[in-house]
């Protein structure tokens, strides 16, 4: 019911801001960002397809964590009010690893507030906004060529001709492959993540959200949705990793758990099946000489994959969305390499609060640090 009431409102945005002019673009990707972009881009009147190699949509990851940046594109595509109802707001406190809470100061509430959204509903609600015919799975993009202002993708011995290409096609992106040789992401050596989300049971309903542990390890958990909770933890330097990826996520755990204050943690994991945990080595995107060609444009984990332990990969994908729309939308002819340069700009300094974040030391510092970034975000997060 809800769905269908956000579809429709969909629906009229699009027609409030429907052009003369139709643009056919290809976004490669229906991922989070691709998802986003491909609604964001009809909402301008663009003929859009998604090309998508998986054999169906689907959302990787448990739960992800929204910042308002993020709502507000959702907002402007009309199903703002659907996403606030899938998620649950969350208070991003740190602690120690003794369960003392740390919240650094001078920082306004709304620098740790955000939307715990569900993935696989967030991704089914995107890609019944973007149109389910739009979208052709089992579509594998292997590169493409630009000639006299249009573009050609190539998927495999087929050649899909478009006015612009989008490679929202994440860390591993074979768009960025073709644009920019030499630029595969590369592993953050001994960064780790493991998470799940199981039935919430009687661990504490605020959940426990960052932990700051030994041996560079943090952790925690929280509610995704009614009746869900996430657990996950992390580690910079993991080392071996020997065992099932339960007792790898256990391990690490317990350096989060001392003095027996984070036991739920430890029994979450220890309760969750073992195909259930999700493990992931990190991988980052290097910084690239350039995201936009004359007709194609990167967007989201594509373009600037990073750690998650910002926990704003996604957010800033979404803005990414936003920019690159409102751009197309002032009918500028430099308008992609205006989206470059903003957000190139902003990126550079996405990736110093993320360096600092990382060498934080102690919950303490990591509250600090964390505050400092989100607060940055939030209060200079574009207009679109
Ligand atoms: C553990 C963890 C926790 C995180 N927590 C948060 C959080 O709390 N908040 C937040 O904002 N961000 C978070 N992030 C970051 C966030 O998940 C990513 O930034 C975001 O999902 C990236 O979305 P994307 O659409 O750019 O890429 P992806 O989600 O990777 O989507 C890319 C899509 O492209 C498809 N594809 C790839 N290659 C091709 C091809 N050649 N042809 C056709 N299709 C192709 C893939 O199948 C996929 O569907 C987290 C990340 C991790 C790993």
């Amino acid at each position: 019911m809800h769905l269908k009431s956000s579809v429709f409102r969909y629906w009229l945005v699009r027609r409030h801001h429907r052009k003369e002019r139709m643009m056919r673009t290809v976004i490669v990707g229906a991922g989070l960002v691709g998802l986003t972009t491909a609604a964001s881009l009809r909402l301008l009147g663009h003929e859009v397809t998604v090309l998508e190699h998986a054999p169906r949509v689907r959302a990787v990851g448990a739960g992800i964590g929204l910042w308002p940046n993020a709502l507000r594109e959702f907002d402007t595509l009309g199903i703002g009010d659907e996403v606030r109802r899938l998620g649950e707001p969350t208070d991003a406190w740190f602690y120690d690893a003794a369960g003392n809470p740390k919240r650094a100061a001078g920082y306004d509430a709304s620098a740790y507030r955000f939307l715990m959204v569900p993935r696989p509903e967030l991704t089914t609600l995107l890609a019944d906004t973007t149109g389910r015919d739009r979208i052709r799975l089992g579509a594998h993009v292997t590169g493409y060529t630009e000639y006299d202002g249009r573009v050609e993708v190539h998927l495999g011995g087929e050649r899909l001709r478009a006015d612009l290409l989008i490679g929202a096609d994440g860390v591993y992106s074979d768009v960025r492959a073709a644009m920019v040789p030499g630029s595969a992401a590369v592993e953050h050596e001994g960064n780790y993540a493991w998470r799940a989300v199981v039935p919430s049971g009687g661990e504490r309903p605020e959940g426990t959200m960052v932990t700051i542990g030994g041996e560079r390890t943090r952790g925690g958990y929280t509610r995704v949705a009614k009746g869900q909770t996430m657990w996950w933890v992390a580690q910079f330097d993991s080392g071996e990793l020997s065992g099932s990826k339960r007792d790898r996520a256990l391990r690490r755990a317990r350096h989060v758990a001392e003095s027996g204050w984070h036991d739920e943690l430890l029994e979450l994991i220890a309760a969750t099946p073992e195909e259930a945990v999700l493990e992931n080595q990190i991988m980052l995107v290097p910084e690239l000489p350039r995201w936009t060609t004359g007709r194609v444009a990167l967007i989201g984990d594509a373009a600037h994959g990073l750690s998650p332990h910002l926990a704003a990969g996604g957010t800033l994908g979404i803005e990414d969305a936003g920019v690159l729309r409102a751009e197309l939308a002032s009918g500028s002819a430099d308008a992609l390499a205006r989206y470059e340069s903003v957000r190139r700009a902003r990126f550079e300094k996405v990736r110093e609060h993320s360096t600092a974040i990382e060498y934080a030391v102690g919950a303490a510092e990591s509250a600090e640090r964390y505050a400092a970034f989100s607060d940055w975000m939030l209060t200079t997060a574009p207009a679109t």
